[in-house]
């Protein structure tokens, strides 16, 4: 059950376009439209919400042109449903607290990790620095 409930046109008035249509409506940005995050310590939070989601440690390069982490933050609401559009069956990945769409996860992640690749929407997420955090 989400916490927060907006409505389609209060949602859309409270974000950009792009994260807007990625978050609400289920969109897929455009890979490589995000080269960089910044690499100090710091967190990922919900664009939506600012639900904590992801911890720049869990944070690797795939190469698949989109952010991805090999695991959430401890206790973050991120939840999965299966999702068969597209004719593929893929788990998609989204805030719990808000509903937001963030992308997908596939089990395809750095073995000695998690072994998971959650595959995220750069513009589902901001990043937050940790307080005090140099650089
Ligand atoms: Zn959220």
């Amino acid at each position: 059950m989400a916490k927060i409930h907006k409505t389609e046109a209060e949602w859309r008035d409270s974000l950009d376009p792009e994260t807007f249509r990625v978050t609400r409506l289920a969109g897929t940005e455009r890979p490589f439209s995000h080269p960089g995050f910044p690499k100090s310590a710091g967190s990922f939070k919900c664009a939506c919400c600012g639900a904590e989601l992801f911890s720049q440690e869990t944070k690797y390069e795939s190469h698949c042109g989109w952010p991805a982490f090999y695991a959430t933050k401890e206790g973050a609401p991120v939840a999965e449903t299966r999702d068969l559009s597209h004719g593929m069956v893929r788990v998609e990945v989204h805030c719990d607290d808000c509903g937001a769409h963030l992308g997908h996860v596939f089990p395809d992640g750095p073995q000695d990790k998690t072994g998971m690749r959650y595959c995220i929407n750069g513009v589902s997420i901001r990043f937050e620095p940790n307080e005090g955090a140099e650089g």
